[in-house]
C-alpha cells in the first residue's frame, strides 16, 4: 500500500497515511492535492492520480511538545547534512559558540562536518562571513516521528528536509 504525507495547513509535516485514506480527503474536499504520484488509483467510478503529498484545508492543533534536544535528534532532523557546506557531516555545532553565551536549544545546534566544525571554531557566523540559509526552530511536533527514518520518502523532502533545497554556494 502507498503512502501519503499530509502537511498541516501551516506546510508543516502532519502525519503518513495511506493513500487510498488521502484521497478520500481530497474527495471530501479536506485536503487539497499538493502533489500527485505516479501512479493511479482505479475503481468502477474513477481513474485519479493517487495523491504523494496533501495539504490540509483546515489548521489541525496539535499540542506541542518539546523534543529533547539529543545527538541522535538533531543528527536525524537535519540528515547528517553539514549545515554550512551540505556534505555529510557527523557533529553538532553551537551556531553562536557556547563559549560565547550559545545556549543548548534547537534554535542555536546545527550538524556540521568536521572541517566546517573547525574552520567555525568559537567564531560567530557573523565573524567568518557565513549564514544560514534557514531558520533555526524547534522540530515541528510530529516531526520527532517523522525524522524516524519510516516516514522517510525522497519526494518529501522538500516538506520535511527544507534545508536540503538551498544551494552549496552558500556555505563558507
Ligand atoms: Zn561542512
Amino acid at each position: 500500500m502507498n503512502r501519503t504525507l499530509v502537511l498541516n495547513a501551516s506546510y508543516e509535516p502532519l502525519a503518513v497515511i495511506s493513500s487510498r485514506r488521502a484521497l478520500l480527503l481530497v474527495l471530501n474536499g479536506k485536503a487539497a492535492m499538493l502533489v500527485e504520484g505516479t501512479s493511479r488509483i482505479r475503481s468502477a467510478s474513477m481513474d485519479v492520480a493517487e495523491p504523494d503529498v496533501v495539504l490540509l484545508r483546515q489548521y489541525i492543533h496539535v499540542p506541542r511538545r518539546t523534543i529533547p534536544l539529543t545527538r541522535r535528534a538533531v543528527l536525524e532532523m537535519y540528515d547528517y547534512t553539514c549545515a554550512y557546506c551540505f556534505r555529510p557531516g557527523n557533529t553538532l555545532d553551537h551556531v553562536v559558540p557556547r563559549a560565547r553565551g550559545g545556549t543548548n536549544t534547537w534554535d542555536n545546534v546545527v550538524v556540521a562536518c568536521l572541517r566546517c566544525n573547525n574552520k567555525k571554531a568559537d567564531r560567530l557566523l557573523s565573524e567568518l562571513g557565513w549564514r544560514l540559509p534557514f531558520d533555526l526552530r524547534e522540530p515541528a511536533p510530529n516531526t520527532a516521528t517523522l525524522i524516524s527514518k519510516r516516514w522517510r520518502e525522497p519526494g518529501w523532502d522538500e516538506y520535511t528536509a527544507p534545508w536540503k533545497h538551498f544551494p552549496a554556494e552558500l556555505a563558507g
